[in-house]
C-alpha cells in the first residue's frame, strides 16, 4: 500500500504511518482534516498517532540501526545520490503535491523541492568532510577522533516546507548513520509519504527512516521516550521552547528552530529598482510563511522613493497566481486581525490584502500581500511573529535607531541591510543581532555547505540544522588513544 493513492471521497486516502518500509494504520482514535488551502476543499485526513505508534517505531529504526550504522558512510550515502536523482526526476509531481497541500505556488513548490535536492547533494559529500583526525600526540602514541552516530534521532518539522524541511534532516542524520523517525506537521503530511516512498525506491533499508504522523500528543510522546537520542525541531518558539525542555530534561540532544520577525534595513542610498523588488519578494514569497521572510522593513530617512515603487509592485501582484493563500482559515483571520488592529492604532494601510477573494477559489484562505507605513515599535504587529505577506514600514532617523528596533525583538533569525556603502553594509552585518544577515539580499538563506541556524529564541540548542554545522549535532565524537611502542619507559606524557 502507497502513501498517496486514489480514493473518494478525499482525493487522498487516510494518511498511514510508515514503520519499517511499510505504510501501516496508526492507532490513533482521533483523524484531523488535511485541507488543500486554494479552495478549502479536505483532501485526505491525518492520525494523531499515540505513543505506542511511537514505540513501533522506535522498536523498528532499532532493529534497522546496527546494520546501518555499521555501513561505511561511502556506501551509505550512495542511496542519497540514487535518490538526489529521483527528487529531480519526479520534480513536477513533488511540487504539484507541496502546492496541493501548503498552497503556495507551482513555481515555489519547484524552488523547494530544488533545495531539498541541493541539500541531499550536501549529504553526498559527508564522505569527504566528516574523515577523523589523527596526531602523534607523543613518541608512539597516537590520539585519533571519529564520529559516531547519535542512535535513534527524531526530526519534527512545521507546516511552511512540506518537502525542505524534512530533507534539512533526513539527508545528513541518515548518512551520518542515525536512524530516524519523522514527525511531519499534521497540516502537511502528504509530501513526506513520498519522501519515504523515494528513498525506498533509492535503496534506503527498512526501518532506517520512519514516519509517525500526529500533533502535540506524539510529540510529547517523542520527547518522552527513552529510545530516542537526539530529536531537531523546527517550527513557532512557543513550541521549540517545549520540545527543547521536555527533551533536554529527559537527557536528550535537542536542536530546537523557532519563529522570527525579521528586519530589513533600507539606507536612502539603496539601489531602488533592485531594492524595492528584493523587499516586496522577501515579504510576499511563500505568501509570507518563511521564517526567513522579512516583515518589518526599517526605512533609514528619505527613502520614499523606494516605498512609492514596492506600492506600485505589490499592486500589480495577483493572489492565486503570484501569491498563493495562507495555510488555514484560522492563519488568515490572524492575519487579518494584526492588519486592523495596526491600523486602529494610527498606521497607515499602503496595500491593503484583507478580504481578498480570488475568482473561482472563494473558499481558499487568500490574503493579498500588505504594506503597511507609519508602524511604531511599540505596536503588536511589529513585535509579533504575523507569518503571513504583510510587510510594516516603521521609520527611523539613522542606521543605529533602526538596529536598535532590531535588537529590540527577542527573535534573530535574519536581519539584512540594502545599501551602497560597504562601511554601512559592514555596520549592520556585525551589529544585528541575528544569526544570518544578508546584504542587499532579501532573503539572506546560506547555500549549502553553510549551516542554517538563527540566534536568541529564533534557536535553541548548539549548532546548526543543515550544512557543516549539523555534523556535530548528529553524530557524538570518540577519542582513542593507543600505543603500540613496546618500549616500557615510554608512557602517554613522553
Ligand atoms: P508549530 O510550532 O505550530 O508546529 C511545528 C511542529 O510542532 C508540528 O509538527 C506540530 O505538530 C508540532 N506541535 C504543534 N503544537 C505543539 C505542542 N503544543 N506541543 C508539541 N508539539 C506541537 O509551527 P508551524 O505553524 O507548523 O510552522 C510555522 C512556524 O515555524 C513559524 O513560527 C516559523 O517561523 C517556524 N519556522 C522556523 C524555521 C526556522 O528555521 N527557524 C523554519 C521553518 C518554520
Amino acid at each position: 500500500m502507497t502513501a498517496i493513492e486514489q480514493s473518494a471521497p478525499a482525493k487522498y486516502p487516510d494518511v498511514r504511518n510508515y514503520i519499517a518500509g511499510n505504510f501501516v494504520e496508526s492507532s490513533a482514535a482521533e483523524h484531523l482534516d488535511v485541507t488543500n488551502p486554494a479552495d478549502g476543499s479536505v483532501i485526505s485526513r491525518v492520525p494523531l498517532s499515540s505513543g505506542t505508534d511511537v514505540d513501533r517505531a522506535v522498536e523498528a529504526a532499532k532493529k534497522a540501526l546496527p546494520g546501518w550504522a555499521g555501513m561505511p558512510i561511502k556506501e551509505r550515502v550512495q542511496v542519497f545520490f540514487r535518490y538526489k536523482t529521483l527528487l529531480e526526476k519526479n520534480i513536477e509531481e513533488l511540487a504539484a503535491l507541496v502546492t496541493e497541500e501548503n498552497g503556495k505556488i507551482l513555481s515555489e513548490g519547484k524552488a523547494e523541492v530544488l533545495k531539498s535536492a541541493e541539500l541531499t547533494e550536501f549529504a553526498c559529500s559527508l564522505p569527504q568532510i566528516t574523515a577523523g583526525e589523527v596526531l602523534e600526540v607523543s613518541r608512539g602514541v597516537e590520539c585519533r577522533v571519529e564520529r559516531y552516530p547519535v542512535g535513534v534521532v527524531a526530526s519534527i518539522t512545521p507546516f511552511n516546507f512540506p518537502n525542505m524541511v524534512p530533507n534539512w534532516t533526513i539527508p545528513n542524520a541518515i548518512a551520518l548513520g542515525n536512524c530516524m523517525i519523522l514527525k511531519p506537521s499534521e497540516q502537511v503530511p502528504l509530501s513526506s509519504g513520498r519522501i519515504a516512498e523515494l528513498l525506498r525506491e533509492a535503496g534506503l533499508p527498512d526501518g532506517v527512516l520512519n514516519i509517525v504522523h500526529g500533533g502535540q500528543a506524539t510529540v510529547e510522546a517523542i520527547c518522552d521516550h527513552p529510545g530516542i537520542e537526539g530529536i531537531s525541531f523546527v517550527g513557532s518558539t512557543k513550541v521549540a521552547k517545549i520540545v527543547f525542555r521536555r527533551g533536554s530534561m529527559n537527557y536528550k540532544r535537542v536542536l530546537a528552530l523557532g519563529g522570527a520577525k525579521n528586519h530589513l534595513i533600507v539606507m536612502p542610498d539603496a539601489e531602488p529598482e533592485m531594492t524595492s523588488g528584493n523587499v516586496v519578494a522577501s515579504m510576499s514569497g511563500c505568501a509570507g510563511q518563511r521564517c526567513m521572510a522579512a516583515s518589518v522593513m526599517m526605512a533609514v530617512g528619505k527613502t520614499d522613493h523606494i516605498i512609492e515603487r514596492m506600492v506600485s509592485i505589490v499592486r500589480g501582484m495577483v493572489p492565486g497566481t503570484h501569491i498563493g493563500p495562507v495555510i488555514s482559515r484560522a492563519a488568515k483571520e490572524r492575519i487579518e486581525s494584526y492588519i486592523t488592529e495596526a491600523e486602529t492604532m494610527g498606521a497607515k494601510v499602503l496595500v491593503d490584502g484583507r478580504n481578498y477573494r480570488v475568482p473561482g477559489k472563494e473558499n481558499g484562505f487568500y490574503v493579498g500581500p500588505t504594506l503597511i507605513d507609519h508602524v511604531t515599535p511599540e505596536m503588536r504587529i511589529a513585535q509579533e511573529e504575523v507569518f503571513g505577506p504583510v510587510m510594516v514600514i516603521i521609520r527611523a532617523k539613522d542606521v543605529d535607531e533602526a538596529l536598535h528596533v532590531q535588537h529590540r525583538s527577542p527573535y534573530g533569525n535574519a536581519a539584512a541591510v540594502f545599501t551602497e556603502s560597504g562601511g554601512t553594509a559592514r555596520y549592520v552585518m556585525e551589529n544585528a543581532s541575528a544569526g544570518m544577515v544578508g546584504v542587499n539580499v532579501g532573503v539572506p538563506v546560506p547555500r549549502e555547505p553553510f549551516g542554517f541556524g538563527g540566534w536568541n529564541e529564533s534557536k535553541f540548542g548548539v549548532g546548526d540544522i543543515t550544512g557543516r554545522g549539523s555534523i556535530e549535532f548528529w553524530t557524538k565524537s570518540k577519542k582513542m588513544t593507543t600505543k603500540w611502542n613496546k618500549e616500557a619507559g615510554v608512557n602517554w606524557m613522553s
